[in-house]
């Protein structure tokens, strides 16, 4: 009999599990160096010295800043501009408006389209839901609009039957909440961040799959345990997720 609760509840993070983002934001960064060396024009500070400078003053405003603007636009705008002042400051250089208002401009691309599917998600979903087994969730921390601008320009919003927009990215209350609901060997979190996706399914003891594909410095954090898989692809999901369900019927 497969009914709701035994179906398997599969929670799935978006950015770069599903669509790839950290691509863009490296792209962009490396527009930002090249800005702010253009405002030094021949006396600019190396690149590894702008880039130390923006990722310390972007890890110390994660730590301080409320949760919830943790991932909106804000933050990183905020981070660049800061490195860029702190460095003229230094140099005993006045800042100029044009470079930051490009700053901005730059970061605010990135959360625009287009937006790009990772390979094999669409045919991975496709499959998890063809013979009703699995139950798919998305999770996804940042800011509703943007979050559902991704999954309307992608197409991908139709495959879950229930979407959670986190605004402060913690995944650890929907957990909760799905291990009152649902038995907890019927539930997997799945992601690319050890700190959001994986922590709070193992500290809750569901299961985990961890698909590495870069992260933010400040996400990169010790698992709480290795009772996790680590996949190099997506593709590879499905048949971790039968073996699971054939362990339990067992
Ligand atoms: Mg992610």
């Amino acid at each position: 009999m497969t009914n709701r609760f035994t179906k398997k509840q599969v929670f799935f993070d978006l950015d770069d599990t599903l669509v790839d983002e950290g691509y863009k934001f490296e792209m962009i960064f490396c527009e930002c160096l090249r800005f702010i060396i253009l405002g030094f024009e021949t006396r600019a500070p190396q690149i590894d010295e702008i880039l130390q400078r923006a990722r310390s003053i972007d890890n110390k405003m994660l730590e301080e800043i409320p949760p919830h603007e943790k991932y909106l636009p804000k933050r990183l705008i905020n981070t660049w501009v800061t490195c860029y002042r702190e460095l003229c400051q230094e140099r005993g250089r006045t800042p100029k408006p044009h470079i930051e208002q490009l700053l901005t401009a730059m970061i605010i691309q990135t959360y625009d389209p287009p937006y790009f599917v990772i390979p094999d998600v669409v045919e991975v979903l496709n499959e998890l839901v063809r013979y009703g087994r699995y139950e798919l969730h998305l999770m996804t921390a940042g800011a509703a609009d943007i979050q559902q601008r991704k999954l309307d320009s992608t197409d991908l919003g139709k495959y879950f039957s229930t979407i959670h927009f986190l605004p402060d990215g913690d995944k650890a209350k929907v957990l909760r909440e799905a291990v009152e609901q649902f038995d907890k060997d019927f539930i997997a979190s799945i992601g690319n961040s050890i700190r959001t996706d994986i922590n709070p399914a193992l500290e809750l003891g569901v299961k985990a799959i961890y698909i590495p594909r870069g992260t933010w410095n400040y996400m990169k954090v010790d698992p709480f345990n290795n009772d996790y898989i680590t996949l190099d692809s997506i593709s590879k999901v499905p048949e971790i997720l039968d073996g699971w369900a054939k362990d339990m019927e067992r």
